[in-house]
């Protein structure tokens, strides 16, 4: 009998656990994406009609963020992005021509051109912006259809620096000018291949002026007196008890705090 592998298995955004939340054990199949971990661990969708095994089951990944530390996050977050930007290049960009899996590498290759097609990451700016020493600056984004207030954040363009979008993002969406921008951490975010590039910066001048499409309401909020914010587990959430608290963004063990 073969030996079994750890399996990364999704439906849509959500990953097959057992009642502990662990991954399940399966063997594997020729179609699997082999996660270059150095031991078995494969990933793979749901196959089409297969029912969910006994023992188990689906669990939005979003959830696991809360119930699982870091790095297993971080591994999930990684196999459902492999396993989408496959799925997404089955043919190639250059001349059309459909792809091969490369045997070592994260890599589509096309016979007929050679082009070789690499998985993409998405930087994003989320920024958190104090104004004295007692208030941060939360914005209700406007498709989200809860109470909860975010932070700033936004896609980096091509040609940008990191800190232009963080001028640029908060400028657009809520009028105001910001300085001192500093980098506090990173985040991989699987929704759908975004690296979060975390900053703090200072308000320096403007009133605030919403860019309606996007946000539907932003202030600043004294320390004490927050409405509801991002669940914790978020890079959000350890950004606004950095600067309310003091704690580190991530500490060394990359633990979301
Ligand atoms: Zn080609």
């Amino acid at each position: 009998m073969s030996e079994l592998s750890l399996a990364y298995i999704f439906h849509q955004q959500q990953l097959l656990v057992d009642h502990h939340f662990q991954l399940p054990r399966v063997e594997s199949l020729a179609s699997d994406l082999q996660m270059n971990t150095g031991d078995r661990v494969i990933a793979r969708d749901l196959l089409e009609d297969e029912p969910i095994p006994k023992g188990l089951q689906l669990v939005p990944i979003r959830q696991l963020l809360t119930l699982w530390d870091t790095q297993q996050f971080e591994h999930a977050s990684r196999a459902i992005q492999l396993l989408e930007w496959r799925k997404n290049h089955k043919f190639c960009s250059h001349c059309g021509h459909q792809t091969h899996i490369h045997p070592s590498e994260y890599a589509m290759i096309c016979p007929s051109c050679r082009y070789h097609q690499y998985p993409r990451v998405q930087p994003c700016v989320i920024t958190i912006i104090t104004r004295g020493n007692d208030e941060i600056l939360l914005a209700k984004n406007a498709k989200n259809k809860t109470n909860m207030y975010g932070l700033i954040a936004g896609f980096v363009e091509v040609g940008e620096t990191l800190e232009e979008a963080v001028r640029r993002e908060t400028l657009e969406e809520v009028g105001l000018k910001v300085k001192n921008i500093q980098y506090l951490a990173s985040q991989p975010w699987p929704f759908p291949s975004n690296l979060m590039l975390a900053f703090r910066a200072e308000y320096a001048s403007g009133e605030i002026e919403l860019q309606e499409e996007e946000i539907s309401d932003a202030e600043f909020f004294k320390f004490d007196q927050l409405p509801e914010i991002p669940f914790k587990g978020s890079i959000a959430y350890a950004m606004i008890k950095h600067v309310i608290e003091g704690t580190p963004v991530a500490d060394d063990t990359q633990k979301w705090l």
